[in-house]
């Protein structure tokens, strides 16, 4: 049987800090890194928008200011990013501050879809040079605690110490894997919303500011805005018996690539649920089905024209006005978010694009699209047992997955948290 040091599942970020990290702290170890898909499957893959600032992408129960700070520093040594400029930011935050509105400044770099995959390829490839195997196409399934022993798709492999690092796609993967192996978790937070997208003249702060974290009141905030090359996509997920509901989100190709003069950005409002439901993951599958449902098996979008006067929008209303832009993503069905959207979560974000309207004036022109659900599920918490985010004797669990990041850096910083735990306990 092969038998590794470590050994990784994921090559996420969470997976390629770890690796990076054990190799620096123990240059002769063995490192096995699993990854199921041809490369890395999340956000380094699409459309790579990094942020080095805290708290962006940093669960605040996970993280204090001052570890999230000193780990980015690391993070930074790996990944070279080149930091975009800001301007203007001072005149954006007195206006948000009137309206009880926080812009947070983040350092931020945008390499596109296109510069993730060329990153990806220089990661891999460092690793390989460390003697890292970095092993595509392979998956992860069940873990024998005992004999040490992880199952995968090309045969048992025999590990010293494991990282589960699977991302939001592995969640399932890896709510079975605690309960097999009995380590409790919660699932109570998700994040609901809507994605925008509109002319880049109705929202020009893109020129100052490449992707503006706005926090409103009622816990939502813009997420993930693109420009130059921007499009919106959508997702599918499956529920956990099996059924399709989709999702949409954005991305945006590298400068290299024609800009076609539109935005896109999500406004979330993040919820939190507590008895008798605490299942982010089936609340957000009910909605998604209920999108699907109305959307046909798509996602809906609406015009902020309809939407303000109460109408649907039709396909035939749809496009073909002298004000008006094709939509980026095409299999979509023009109708009603409002009969799809619970209230509060509508009315919360309905009134935080008011207030971003009278910060940036010009995002709420009736062409602007909302399109429907925008769903971010955000991890099986489970119960850590330490600062490292182990879960039990020789088991780590780290990154989107596991809730100990939302994004690249953090996931990145998680995976070096999980490698000085890994070491540690090794040496002891
Ligand atoms: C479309 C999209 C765009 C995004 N854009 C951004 C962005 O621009 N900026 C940003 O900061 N964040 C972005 N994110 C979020 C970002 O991807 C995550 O925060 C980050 O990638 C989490 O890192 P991770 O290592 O935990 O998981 P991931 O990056 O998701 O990596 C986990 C890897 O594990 C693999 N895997 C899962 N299960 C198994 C198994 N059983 N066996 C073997 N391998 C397995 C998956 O294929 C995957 O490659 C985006 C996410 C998505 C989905």
């Amino acid at each position: 049987m092969q038998k590794y040091d470590y050994v990784l599942i994921g090559s996420g970020p969470a997976g390629l800090g770890a690796a990076f990290r054990l190799k620096e702290l123990k240059p002769a170890c063995t490192i096995l890194m699993l990854e199921k898909g041809s490369a890395s499957s999340g956000g380094l893959r699409n459309d790579c928008k990094m942020n080095f600032s805290w708290p962006i992408g940093f669960p605040e129960d996970n993280w204090e200011r001052s570890e999230g700070e000193a780990f980015l520093e690391k993070v930074i040594e790996h990944l070279h990013p080149p930091i975009k400029e800001t301007r203007n930011m001072e005149i954006y935050q007195n206006r948000a501050r009137r309206l009880d509105t926080e812009l947070l400044s983040i350092r931020q770099s945008h390499l596109g879809t296109d510069g993730g995959l060329e990153l990806i390829k220089r990661l891999v490839a460092d690793l390989g040079a460390l003697g890292v195997d970095v092993e595509t196409r392979r998956e992860a399934g069940d873990v024998d605690e005992e004999a040490r022993v992880l199952e995968t798709s090309a045969g048992p492999v025999q590990f010293g110490a494991l990282l589960v690092a699977p991302g939001r796609q592995g969640f399932n993967y890896l709510q079975r894997l605690m309960e097999n192996l009995d380590i409790p978790y919660v699932d109570h937070i998700v994040d609901i919303g809507i994605r925008v997208e509109t002319r880049e003249e109705n929202y020009p702060i893109v020129k100052d500011y490449y992707d503006p974290k706005f926090h409103f009141p009622d816990r939502v905030r813009t997420f993930c805005t693109n420009s130059g090359a921007a499009h919106v996509v959508r997702e599918k997920y499956l529920t956990q018996d099996g059924r399709p509901f989709p999702s949409v989100n954005g991305h945006a190709w590298s400068e290299n690539r024609e800009a076609n003069g539109l935005v896109n950005f999500a406004m979330l409002k993040t919820v939190r649920l507590t008895e008798p439901l605490a299942s982010g993951q089936r609340y957000a599958e009910m909605l998604g089905l209920q999108a699907a449902l109305l959307g046909g098996g798509q996602p809906l979008m609406q015009r902020v024209g309809d939407f303000r006067l109460g109408k649907r929008s039709t396909a035939a209303g749809f496009n073909h006005d002298l004000y008006d832009f094709e939509p980026t993503l095409k299999a979509c069905t023009p109708g009603d978010i409002s009969l799809a959207m619970p209230a509060r979560i509508l009315r919360a974000i309905w009134k935080s694009m008011k207030i971003l309207d009278t910060i940036i004036p010009g995002v709420l022109h009736p062409g602007t699209i909302m399109y429907y659900p925008e769903i971010k599920l955000y991890a099986n918490k489970p119960r850590f047992r330490d600062g490292s985010f182990r879960v039990r004797d020789r088991i780590w669990a780290a990154g989107d997955g596991a809730g100990t990041s939302r994004g690249i850096t953090a996931a990145w910083a998680s995976g070096i948290r999980a490698a000085e735990g890994m070491v540690k306990f090794s040496e002891g």
